[in-house]
């Protein structure tokens, strides 16, 4: 089989930052084309929508949507009656109901359809979740702290409905956290602090547990000034886990080992996602986006001081 020809759409940070690279480094796939607002000036043919580029006479087998989440699920549904193969970004949709949506058309089409969660392949996810396999879990604590500032610069969409506010970032920890944590967990208290002129949370404290009474806490903030903090710190009958994921390196400090190593995780999306095509199926795990929502559907919504950029 030849070279996966390959459209992004979408040409914003996370595209130019990890997609195009990670492109660029697999022979698997050939980058023919780019759908964005205005001209990305790339090496390839642009257009300003994804029925021009259908329009175009382009053969194009499959695409990676990397826009904001509000318009990922029209576009799916357009690339999957096109017949392409459909790489989400996260978070995969603005809904659970719209994912569960695109899975049935991509099934009934025989499309393999990618809900990618890149933080679940940083460096020491894998050996976490070995580790913690093998032990009892006492206690989880998660703490996601930024400044929107200096990570989410002249992004008005992710302070919209649908955008996820402080929850953008935090759904990479919940990625993790359902991928290495034994047990299933669920939310039990959430409290949401809402600029009073936005419509997404600055900042949130969620509460679940698990199966067996396991207490966890997860601490988002956005208003951090200083360095970020994105840990999970994990309690066991046999010593404490941390798993700190830094952007470009991560670090997993075991009791009595230490595993630090750098970022791969888009190469190892882009992988993940021509084996999916090669083998005909799809990988949509919404478990990180159902917590989300759980957290909204059970949040006291505070209001906190109106967020100016
Ligand atoms: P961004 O910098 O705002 O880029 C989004 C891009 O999508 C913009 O260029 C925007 O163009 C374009 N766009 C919007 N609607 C479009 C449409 N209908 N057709 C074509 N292009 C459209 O945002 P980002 O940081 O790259 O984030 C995008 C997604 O990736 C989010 O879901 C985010 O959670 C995820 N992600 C981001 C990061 C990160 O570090 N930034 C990391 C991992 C995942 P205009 O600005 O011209 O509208």
């Amino acid at each position: 089989m030849g070279a996966i020809r390959f459209a992004l759409i979408g040409v914003g940070k996370i595209a130019r930052d990890q997609h195009l690279p990670a492109i660029a480094g697999n022979p698997d796939f050939d980058l023919v084309a780019a759908v964005s607002h205005h001209d990305p000036e790339l090496d390839v043919p642009w257009f300003a929508t994804l029925d021009a580029l259908m329009a175009s006479g382009i053969a194009v087998d499959a695409v990676a949507l990397c826009t904001p989440p509000q318009v990922r699920h029209a576009l799916a549904v357009q690339a999957l009656h096109h017949g392409l193969h459909v790489f989400l970004e996260k978070p995969p949709g603005a809904t659970l109901a719209e994912v569960e949506t695109l899975r049935a058309i991509a099934d009934a089409r025989g499309r393999t359809l990618f809900a990618s969660w890149h933080s679940r392949y940083a460096a020491g996810v894998d050996l976490a979740k070995a580790w913690l396999a093998e032990r009892q879990i006492r206690a989880v604590r998660i703490v996601w702290r930024e400044d929107v500032r200096e990570w989410h610069p002249g992004q008005e969409w992710i302070w919209q409905a649908g955008g996820l506010g402080v929850f953008d970032p935090g759904i990479n920890a919940l990625s993790i956290a359902t991928h290495i944590l034994p047990q299933p967990f669920h939310a039990t208290q959430a409290v949401l602090y809402v600029p009073a002129n936005r419509d997404a949370p600055i900042a949130a404290d969620v509460a679940f547990t698990d199966v067996s009474g396991t207490q966890m806490s997860m601490n988002m903030d956005w208003r951090e000034t200083g360095a970020p903090t994105w840990d999970i710190t994990v309690e066991t009958d046999d010593g404490t886990l941390r798993l700190s994921v830094a952007i470009g390196h991560a670090r997993l400090v075991l009791p009595h080992a230490l595993h630090e190593g750098p970022d791969r995780e888009y190469a190892a999306l882009y992988a993940r996602f021509a084996r999916l095509i090669a083998d005909g199926i799809s990988d949509v795990d919404v478990a990180p986006l159902r917590h989300v929502a759980d957290a909204f559907l059970l949040g006291q919504r505070r209001l906190v001081e109106p967020f100016v950029e």
